[in-house]
């Protein structure tokens, strides 16, 4: 039986104060929860205050990011032990936007996530097709892609701390939802792309979350698919009671 994991990626939004109002708003909604994995991931500037106002709640933390350094002349790049060092468990990593804006590649975003691991956070690791890619019927070659170079060389004892998020880029900020057959027979894809790679056991055991125009009236249909493991929000995870609704559908 896997946890489901509902995790929101703030990404640039939210100064401190906003950061520590969200949290202190979303910690009572959610405080019984605890058949859900729950992890709020501000940006680098609130992920410390966050941190603080997360002492002692079911909240885990993670960054939107990280580099595959530990220190030095890396301007502008964060290591695995800076981020720890604010109360981060997590970091995402292969986000669309960083995929297809910053340009960042599947070798990099493999890098990322070997450092990452050696230097002791979990990630969740995002993978998703083009809108043009799905219609092309390309998808199955992007995803297969995504996942066989994203996840090269992790063991599947490693695995153990990977999430994969499948995010269509196409519903993402859009409102438009992939439906959830759609969700569902992507995940079987990716899982049965997780079985040749790792095993039967590590595919089992996988976690892959949904992400794409997630919010409280439909994420309830969305997880009751045996497949769909949780979510990455983006939007609906900037407003407490929103994303308290989406925790709450879930559990
Ligand atoms: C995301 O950015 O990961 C995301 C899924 O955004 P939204 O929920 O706003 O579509």
């Amino acid at each position: 039986m896997r946890k489901p994991i509902i995790a929101g990626n703030w990404k640039m939004n939210l100064l401190q104060r906003e950061a520590v109002a969200l949290v202190d708003g979303l910690k009572p909604l959610v405080a019984a929860v605890d058949t859900v994995d729950i992890v709020v991931c501000p940006t680098y500037t609130a992920l410390s205050a966050t941190g603080k106002a997360l002492e002692g709640a079911n909240i885990q933390m993670g960054a939107q990011n990280v580099y595959v350094k530990a220190s030095g002349a890396y301007t502008g790049e964060i290591s695995p032990d800076m981020l720890k060092d604010t109360g981060c468990e997590w970091a995402i990593i292969g986000h669309s936007e960083r995929r297809h804006i910053l340009g960042e590649t599947d070798a990099l975003l493999n890098e990322k996530l070997h450092f990452a691991l050696a230097n002791g956070l979990k990630v969740m690791f995002c993978i998703g097709e083009l809108l043009e890619e799905r219609q092309g019927g390309q998808m199955n070659d992007v995803l297969t892609t995504q996942v066989t170079e994203g996840l090269k060389g992790i063991s599947a004892a490693q695995l153990d701390n990977v999430v994969l998020a499948y995010e269509p880029v196409w519903a993402i900020g859009t409102g438009e939802v992939a439906t959830p057959e759609q969700a569902e027979e992507v995940h079987v894809f990716v899982r049965a792309l997780v079985k040749d790679l790792f095993g039967a056991a590590a595919a089992e055991a996988m976690r892959i979350q949904y992400g794409g125009s997630v919010k409280a009236e439909n994420a309830g249909e969305l997880i009751s698919k045996p497949n769909v493991d949780g979510f990455l929000v983006g939007g609906a995870a900037l407003k407490a009671d929103s994303f308290a609704g989406i925790i709450n559908a879930a559990k």
